[in-house]
């Protein structure tokens, strides 16, 4: 038996325990040292089920319906390998893609696997997730961990690895100026790679001081807070017109609108803001500017899923990411709901990351 934390619905998260999931010949075991609490499992324990199935409606890749073990952001020490497993043996520390994908559609034959029409992950719509004492997922999914960062480090090669792929999909170059709306796990961890691929100035606009005081800490050249002053007059008057790319990490009306009027003209703003709200822009802030707006989308997955989170650890073993800053508390799984969801969703708290550590 093992203890798994399970989402059932709304503001319904229960630690239980469980029989032990069984190991395919594909697959390998992970004894977990450490899952992240996502933005995206907030939403879900809020006001979900959006990405996780329903109950009577099983996810058409992976079987899975409500109840289902949540965590996609996790890491551990490998414990059994499946018979046709040879990449990986007992004693590995590794961390995960959680993307499971189809390799059958239109977008997985495009090798854009991150688009695939019936993507899963573990954590969310798969059998098993991070919140977890252990976890089964198929071999290809599983990233190797160097010797030297400790393992629970790796919990945050997800988040990483989506702003890893942000900053590739803005087309950012050495020298450039940005901006960064939002500073969340994924708005710091853009500010990151954005540095690390060579941006001067990266300016970030957050209301919370604690996660401004982060972004200093992880790089962020100038932080402001949009509700004290005017962000947009700010940025264009500190770049002669406007950043050169604007990366949007919240997705509502005011951060859309500074997003695209803080950016230069010909400049690029790539969204990375999960929302389903309505925005309003401006056809003549693109048009007459030439301003590109396009979104980017988790990482690259399928047969290439290692590329975008090797990167992202290799910049975890050079410090250029800190994970250490990004880390705001540790609870047990027993923990998870009070010490943990409920932490992040107090609208006081100061926290970002928050690791289980099961
Ligand atoms: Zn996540
Ligand atoms: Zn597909």
């Amino acid at each position: 038996m093992m203890r798994v934390a399970h989402y059932h619905g709304p503001d319904d998260l229960r630690v239980e325990s469980v029989d032990e999931p069984t190991l395919s010949e594909t697959a390998v075991r992970i004894d977990v040292a450490a899952c992240g609490i996502c933005g995206t499992d907030l939403h879900e324990y809020e006001s979900g089920p959006d990405l996780t199935p329903n109950e009577g409606e099983p996810h058409p890749l992976t079987g899975v319906s409500l109840p289902v073990p949540l965590g996609h952001e996790f890491s551990g020490t490998v414990s059994a390998v499946g018979d046709k497993v040879t990449a990986f043996s007992v004693g590995d520390a590794v961390t995960v893609n959680p993307a499971v994908v189809c390799n059958d559609c239109r977008y997985c034959a495009e090798g854009r696997h991150n688009l695939c029409e019936s993507v899963a992950n573990y954590g969310l719509s798969a059998q098993s997730g991070g919140f977890a004492e252990h976890a089964v997922v198929d071999a290809e999914n599983v990233v190797a961990l160097p010797d030297s960062i400790p393992v629970e480090y790796g919990a945050l090669v997800e988040p990483f690895a989506v702003g890893l792929h942000a900053v590739r999909r803005s087309g950012l170059q050495a020298g450039d100026t940005a901006v960064v709306f939002g500073s969340g796990p994924i708005g710091l961890a853009i500010v990151q790679a954005a540095r690390a691929a060579g941006a001067t100035d990266v300016f970030v606009s957050e209301p919370r001081a604690a996660r401004r005081k982060i972004a200093t800490e992880v790089g962020a050249t100038t932080t402001l807070d949009p509700t004290e002053i005017d962000a947009i007059e700010m940025i264009r008057s500190a770049t002669n017109g406007g950043v050169d790319v604007a990366f949007e990490a919240v997705g509502i009306q005011p951060t859309y609108e500074a997003a695209i009027e803080s950016t230069k003209r010909g400049g690029q703003i790539t969204a990375v803001g999960i929302s389903t709200n309505e925005v309003e822009l401006v056809p003549n802030d693109l048009v007459v500017v030439e301003r590109t707006i396009n979104g980017s989308n988790g990482y690259l997955s399928g047969p290439r899923a290692a590329e975008e989170f090797e990167a992202a650890v290799r910049y975890l073993e050079t410090g250029e990411f800190d994970v250490e800053a990004m880390i705001t508390g540790r609870v047990a799984l027993d923990d998870i709901v009070n010490g943990g969801f409920e932490a992040l969703l107090d609208p006081e708290s100061n926290h970002v990351k928050i690791l289980v550590e099961p």
